[in-house]
């Protein structure tokens, strides 16, 4: 799907944090990094494209579906069947294990069918995941880098068609990582899903077609007198 954002303005309550986006084009099956300061906005604008806020002004269109008009119960509708959020804090559920978390979007949503196909290829998910070992652990017995992966996987196995991803690799050493970047782009790819990550990482930047700097969205302050 892709997306395009128009005139976007939001900010939280009276905090001093403005996010401006005049516009913004994602093509379907294209690679986006966002790239940023810390607190400049990069994982307010993922929670935008995902429609779990809402900007005070503008337009978020996905596909065809104009998110700001939208409402709540329809954007987590379409939030959980069409994006996959690897939220940076994983958000994983303590007392359900590893297998039981990769299927939480089949549960939230009578859309996605857990039928076999979508077991079959959890395993094969959590096979290149290195995760195989680990379908039938405690969420409180899995390590930062096991965790991460974890919420990729469960990100990935409704196949969105958005991939939106918050510093995925912050967790992973350095194997990890370029595997599992290698496994977002690839099934980014497979599905022809438009891909979003926020990195910090500069050695990653090569690998997407458009790099975002959200420095670019916080200019305005006396800049246009
Ligand atoms: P980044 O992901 O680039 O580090 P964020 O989007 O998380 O930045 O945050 C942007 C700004 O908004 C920061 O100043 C942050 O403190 C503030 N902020 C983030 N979430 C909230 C919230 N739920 N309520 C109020 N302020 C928030
Ligand atoms: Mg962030």
């Amino acid at each position: 799907m892709d997306v395009d954002i128009k005139q976007v303005e939001f900010a939280y309550g009276d905090e001093d944090f403005r996010l401006q986006i005049p516009e913004l084009k994602l093509a379907t099956g294209s690679h986006t990094a966002f790239v940023g300061p810390s607190g400049s906005g990069k994982t307010t604008l993922l929670r935008l494209l995902a429609g779990i806020t809402q900007p005070q002004s503008g337009a978020i269109q996905i596909g065809d579906h104009p998110l700001h008009t939208l409402s709540d119960s329809n954007r987590r509708a379409f939030r959980i069947k069409h994006i996959g959020f690897v939220f940076q804090d994983f958000r994983l559920i303590e007392y359900l294990n590893v297998r039981e978390n990769l299927r939480i979007p089949y549960r939230l949503n009578e859309a996605l069918n857990l039928t076999a196909e979508v077991n079959t290829r959890l395993e094969s998910l959590a096979n290149e995941l290195q995760l195989a070992a680990k379908l039938d652990a405690a969420i409180d017995t899995l390590s930062q880098g096991e965790l991460q992966r974890a919420a990729i996987g469960r990100a990935l196995l409704p196949k969105p068609e958005l991939i939106l991803a918050d510093e995925p690799t912050g967790n992973l050493d350095p194997s990890n990582k370029s595997r599992i970047l290698d496994l977002l782009f690839t099934q980014a790819s497979v599905n022809d899903a438009t891909l979003v990550m926020v990195t910090h990482d500069h050695a990653l930047l090569d690998r997407f077609e458009q790099v975002v700097d959200f420095e670019e969205f916080h200019k305005k302050e006396g800049a246009n007198v």
